[in-house]
């Protein structure tokens, strides 16, 4: 022990976050369906430029991301030079509260909101601030009311995780409307390419100057094990978080591959259509034996039950098949449990097995 040598006030209240589970002790084929990613992997082309990136790990990486950040813009109509990139949206999220947030400043996010808010503001001794959701759906009004002189950033993701649930734009436009001046709003759309039309919150990143979008290449993307992320905002928000991101803070393997990644739509269109798909038939097969969820706008659906005693006697017989879904007592949500999108052999693995769990078949 020693207690001369100590963390800065915040650290030790930080929880270890927990990933999914990704093995079952005695269960030797799992399917893991407890981290929302995209059961297809990436597409060919980005696993082609992750080889072949393989010629130039003797080579530094540039610093400045120019190849992929003119890729994002090119795809995405945005304005390149206002664009950041990161070791995931994660990397993002924290030099946003190492920029915006220290100790006596508040930083606002909602109930059911991403573990990683909480643990990035509690990093820099700011005071996290948990607002109530309506009916597990982003309250705006809560979250005007929650806000005063020390908020400096309010983090909504949009579709949400573990909720799935989604506000419309104008709510949205509503709240960044409404902030205290000194409030930075923080858009994170790491769900955003699997709502059909929807740019994740950029119109109104380009219309103000106390907006981001965080965005992620872990999720529809396929590459989580990569880990890379980016975020797009006004120029003074890109120039200060530019400041504390390490120059190579990106490897080329990373930096190649998401360009490659964000080049190929096609691919992205057709994981998000078939996602579309087997979530509406996945959600339809519990409800109709009684687990209901929410309209989900992402790849995953919180399936509902009666208790958390339910929830927990479901996971475990779902594990003892070897199906692991994602338990979010952590959440608070503990009757839920949130279950990935897979493929459509997975969804009806895990809908027969909650329906033999429920005595229905
Ligand atoms: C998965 C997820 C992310 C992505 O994190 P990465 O660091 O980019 O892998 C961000 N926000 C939310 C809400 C998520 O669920």
């Amino acid at each position: 022990m020693n207690d001369q040598i100590t963390p800065q006030p915040g650290i030790l209240e930080i929880a270890l976050y927990e990933g999914g589970k990704a093995q079952v002790a005695g269960v030797a084929n799992v399917v893991k369906l407890s981290s929302n990613e995209n059961p297809f992997g990436p597409s060919d082309k980005a696993k082609e430029a992750f080889s072949r990136s393989v010629h130039a790990l003797h080579r530094y990486p540039v610093t400045d991301h120019a190849d992929l950040r003119r890729a994002i813009a090119e795809v995405h109509g945005l304005d390149a030079r206002r664009i950041i990139c990161g070791v995931g949206s994660d990397e993002i999220i924290t030099f946003l509260c190492q920029a915006y947030a220290g100790p006596r400043d508040e930083v606002v996010f909602t109930e059911h909101g991403f573990l990683m808010y909480r643990i990035s503001s509690l990093a820099v001794g700011a005071t996290p601030v948990e607002v109530a959701e309506r009916e597990r759906t982003t309250d705006v009004d809560a979250i005007l009311a929650a806000c005063n002189r020390r908020t400096k950033l309010v983090f909504i993701a949009n579709p949400n995780n573990p909720t799935g649930t989604m506000i419309s734009a104008a709510e949205i436009a509503r709240l960044a409307e409404n902030l205290p001046p000194q409030a930075l709003l923080v858009l994170d759309g790491a769900y955003a390419e699997y709502v059909e039309g929807y740019d994740g919150g950029a119109a109104l990143v380009d219309a103000r100057d106390n907006v981001v979008m965080t965005r992620t290449f872990s999720k529809i993307y396929g590459l989580g094990g990569l880990r890379i992320g980016w975020g797009y905002g006004p120029k003074h928000v890109i120039d200060v978080l530019n400041r504390v991101r390490g120059p190579f803070n990106l490897s080329t393997t990373q930096l190649d591959t998401a360009e490659a990644a964000v080049r190929d739509q096609d691919y992205v269109a057709k994981c998000r259509a078939e996602n579309t798909r087997m979530r509406s038939w996945l959600a339809n097969a519990l409800a109709e034996i009684g687990v209901p969820s929410d309209t989900s706008m992402a790849n995953f659906i919180l399936a509902r039950f009666h208790s958390q005693e339910e929830a927990e006697a479901c996971d475990a017989f779902l594990q003892k098949q070897g199906l692991i879904v994602r338990r979010v007592a952590g959440y608070k949500l503990p009757h839920c449990l949130r279950i990935t999108i897979g493929d459509e052999a997975s969804c009806r693995q895990v809908a027969h097995a909650v329906a033999q769990f429920k005595g229905v078949k």
